[in-house]
């Protein structure tokens, strides 16, 4: 483990053998030992048991909960990091700082200018939110319901949009579950949407029967470990949570990977032989949990779940003759990475916010969902483009600095339809440009936030090339997130999908269901190609997905190594 004394100016590496395993005690253990008496000067980012047996190790980050008393916890799931880091050997990083945070402590250039943002800001949240998504109340739970309305819910591994269970597991039921308190997951946050779950008590597991605190659950995984799996049974979800957070487990991945293997289960495809008996129907919440605490312990089929879709459909195909192109269209990964929860087949851009994320399908980088398909912004391929150009450099701008995204779009200012791009909340984006000089004295514009975000991308989307991912065909996405793979689900949303094939000048009155799948996929297929080839230009990429030099070069990122690698790559 690495500690970082922040009192003393002070950083050593120290032996971890002793400490527990799970996430969440390491923690505690830790505080006990550094804290000196101030949890709140104390925080651990740390890896769990999940990140030693699976490639979906997440990681906790701590604060200290001056309410109740404990140490709570955030995590940052997508990718793998806690893997990495366990494969590092490294069981968590700790930090002391004992004087407490103020908005002086990094030393502001301009403490006025912060304080007049920031004083702004809340005021604006405080008034809003109430009205907007209630993220105070029921955080990102809110999403549950709309997605359901808008047929955007992932449900049975992304088959269909929406369930009339769904309520099940709406933000009414969670918002009588939740905790009341503060939840910000950390002191300066308004919004403070990280609630939790007091004294639930686990039926299975380690901690069968005891009183625990569970950080959660918000919209992603209730739809992944819920409504994806066909499982609409809100305690069932807070328990999958809490062993998720307690093993280090990312929840999303966790959900997506065990929804493909249900589907494979129920298509055939694999039998019990290869679940080791489980019984992997969709639905089966105990099924599930049993494979939870199997990928924490490195133990039976949650093994080969807990090493994802990409390896499980090889590992489908070579041991049981599964057949490998279904398992291509309906397994939700691309570049290695589980989608997370949102129904992309009615949304082109949202389907090129997944398929182009450097990362894979994660929503961090473009979430365009709701302004593609419901509220239709960017109708046209070079509107699209546009967006998917702009989002991934401003939330990579958040990843730069350190902050959380969602006091940017998830309470909006009063008058932000009336704004010529409504879709960037552009009043906010000039509320971070003034943080930016404010703390750091440079000058600086919406453009330049932009800018420097873009450096970094582009420097990203190259290290991508190097490590073999980089290029158009690595952004391609299975065709259940871009249209039906099935009859089933084609039957489902049939007057949809006919009318679309009658908008295209076919007539599918006389087709096989079969046939229109086929007519529809052509369609879909191609759309997306044009995409990633607006995309691609808007971005200063070749059709082949890599960045020119002529870009490089702009960006004062053509050093020698990247040259030969784009040289190569042409
Ligand atoms: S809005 Fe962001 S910083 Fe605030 S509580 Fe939620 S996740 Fe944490």
């Amino acid at each position: 483990m690495i500690f970082i004394d922040g009192d003393q100016s002070c950083v050593t590496i120290e032996d971890a053998s002793h400490l527990p395993s799970e996430t969440e005690l390491i923690v505690d253990a830790l505080s006990d030992k550094y804290a000196d008496g101030n949890p709140r000067g104390f925080s651990a980012v740390s890896s769990g048991p999940g990140a030693e047996h699976t490639l979906f190790g997440c990681l906790n980050f701590s604060w200290y909960d001056p309410a109740r008393r404990i140490h709570r916890f955030k995590q940052a799931g997508r990718g793998g990091i806690g893997s990495v880091l366990r494969k590092k050997r490294v069981k968590a990083i700790a930090v002391k700082h004992s004087a407490p945070i103020t908005a002086e402590s990094n030393g502001p250039a301009d403490l006025q200018l912060l304080k007049e943002v920031g004083i702004a800001y809340n005021k604006e949240i405080r008034a809003l939110d109430p009205k907007q998504n209630e993220m105070a109340v029921v955080g990102t739970t809110h999403l549950v319901p709309i997605m359901n309305q808008f047929d955007l819910l992932p449900v049975n591994n992304f088959k269909f949009g929406s369930h009339p269970d769904a309520e099940k597991l709406s933000s009414d039921i969670y918002r009588k579950k939740f905790h009341e308190g503060f939840d910000g997951c950390w002191l300066g946050c308004t919004i403070a949407c990280s609630h939790g779950i007091k004294d639930f008590e686990p039926k299975t597991g380690p901690c069968k029967g005891q009183k625990v605190f569970v950080n959660g659950p918000e919209y992603e995984t209730i739809a992944g470990l819920g409504s994806n799996c066909g499982i609409f049974d809100a305690d069932y979800v807070t328990e999958a949570n809490y062993y998720c957070d307690l093993y280090g487990l990312d929840t999303i991945s966790v959900g997506t990977a065990i929804a493909f293997a249900m589907e494979c289960f129920e298509m055939g495809l694999i039998t019990n032989e290869a679940t080791a008996g489980l019984d992997l129907r969709f639905g089966n919440a105990e099924a599930a949990m049993t494979l939870i605490h199997q990928m924490a312990k490195g133990e039976g089929f949650g093994v080969v779940v807990g090493q994802g879709i990409h390896k499980m459909k090889r590992h489908f195909n070579q041991q049981y003759g599964a057949n490998l192109s279904v398992m291509e269209d309906i397994g939700m990964e691309a570049k290695g990475l589980e989608f997370s929860e949102y129904m992309t087949k009615e949304s082109l851009a949202q389907q090129g916010g997944y398929g182009l994320a450097l990362k894979g399908p994660q929503h961090d980088e473009a979430w365009l969902i709701f302004l593609d398909m419901v509220h239709n912004l960017m109708p046209s391929f070079e509107q699209k483009a546009e967006y998917l150009h702009w989002f991934p450099m401003f939330r990579t701008w958040f990843s730069l600095n350190g902050l959380c995204k969602l006091p940017w779009n998830d309470v909006v200012p009063e008058n932000n339809k009336e704004t010529k791009e409504p879709a960037k909340i552009i009043a906010h984006v000039s509320n971070y440009a003034k943080f930016f000089t404010a703390v750091t004295g440079e000058a600086t514009t919406e453009k330049d936030i932009i800018r420097a975000s873009e450096r970094v991308y582009n420097f990203q989307r190259i290290f991508n090339l190097r490590m073999g991912f980089g290029k158009r065909e690595h952004d391609t996405v299975p065709y259940r997130a871009a249209g039906p793979v099935t009859e089933e689900e084609y039957e489902s949303r049939q007057e949809r999908y006919d009318t679309q094939l009658r908008d295209l000048g076919f007539k599918p009155e006389g087709l096989s269901t079969e046939t229109r799948i086929q007519t529809l996929r052509k369609h879909r297929e191609t759309q997306y190609d044009r995409l990633k080839d607006a995309v691609y230009e808007r971005r200063g990429w070749s059709k082949t997905g890599v960045p020119t030099l002529q870009k490089m070069k702009e960006l004062g990122l053509d050093f020698g190594e990247v040259v030969d690698l784009i040289r190569e790559a042409s």
